[in-house]
């Protein structure tokens, strides 16, 4: 009895929250927690803690070491569909998932929804890991989320991932600055609010610059008319990475005025990303993943 109270409070401050403070750097936390540990014989379960991770793009190498221990470690895991199975693979196999797909799924479950279910389960006493894919903070409404766990008082923890932008260049071998082409670059939510796009064009058409479009694949073609319409070069360079840094990541290259009619054609499915700028070209030269029949 007593040799299992040990192991159990061993078990708590090793694995759980007040190992989570020190490898924050909140050492003094870490201290005092570990204090109040002490002095109580574990009478009633605490709060449990929620950590807002990025499972990266899709393949599973790409996850941080940091998500990787979180993952392992994990009671729930509160995911949606942009995550790939190999990264759900990777998490504790005891761990109970939940799926909470987004507006298009259908057993999604509402934003409001997702909220009070973390704060619910963290109340619970668990270590909860939202599991978003990319970065939680690039389209992600991972500020969101965590601000209703802030209201509630329970403790959270963000978790970066790279971001598709990120990944899919990387794997399609398109820089998104180079020196001799671009200067900056914008991401760019693609998705239309009730058929039409409100995108601040004159910003967008600026030499000098490569645009990555999230969310873009339905208008698509809209998009790149904007473009040229708003005094882009209609053969201005444009990429359409489907599925990227997957084992069936597809890239599809055009010009402004032909990748539509491209994408079209070959049946695409979402998610994808369009890149939108000079650097595109350079795919010919530094494509490296996945060549193959029926790519590039
Ligand atoms: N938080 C995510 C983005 C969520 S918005 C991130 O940082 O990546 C969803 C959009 O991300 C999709 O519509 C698509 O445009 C893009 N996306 C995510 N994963 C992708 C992938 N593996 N390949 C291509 N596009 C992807």
């Amino acid at each position: 009895e007593d040799a299992r109270a040990r192991r159990q409070f061993w078990e708590r401050v090793l694995g759980g929250p007040i190992a989570e403070l020190v490898f924050a750097g909140r050492d003094h936390e870490a201290e005092g927690r570990m204090q109040a540990e002490l002095e109580r014989s574990g009478a009633h379960p605490e709060t449990g803690e929620v950590f807002l991770v990025g499972a990266g793009p899709g393949d599973p190498e790409l996850v941080t070491l940091r998500a990787l221990r979180v993952l392992q470690s994990a009671d729930v895991i509160v995911h949606d569909r942009l995550v790939s199975q190999p990264v759900l693979d990777l998490c504790r196999r005891e761990a109970e998932r939940i799926y909470v797909g987004k507006e298009r799924a259908f057993h999604s479950v509402p934003q409001e929804g997702i909220n009070s279910l973390l704060v619910r389960l963290a109340k619970e006493g668990k270590r909860v890991v939202r599991l978003k894919g990319g970065d939680p903070f690039i389209f992600g409404r991972g500020g969101e989320e965590i601000e209703s766990l802030a209201a509630e008082e329970v403790p959270f923890q963000v978790i970066p991932g790279i971001t598709a932008a990120s990944g899919c260049a990387a794997y399609a071998g398109i820089p998104l600055t180079h020196r001799d082409f671009a200067q900056s670059v914008m991401f760019v939510a693609g998705h239309q609010k009730d058929g039409k796009l409100t995108l601040n064009w004159d910003a967008l058409v600026r030499p000098g610059q490569t645009i990555v479009f999230y969310m873009g694949l339905a208008g698509i073609e809209a998009l790149c008319n904007g473009l040229i319409e708003n005094g882009m070069r209609p053969d201005m360079p444009a990429a359409l990475v489907q599925r990227g840094t997957q084992p069936d990541q597809r890239v599809l290259i055009g010009t402004l005025d032909g990748l539509p009619a491209r994408v079209e054609e070959s049946g695409v499915t979402a998610p994808t990303l369009i890149i939108v700028g000079e650097v595109v070209q350079l795919h010919d030269r530094l494509s490296w993943f996945n060549r193959g029949p029926g790519t590039g």
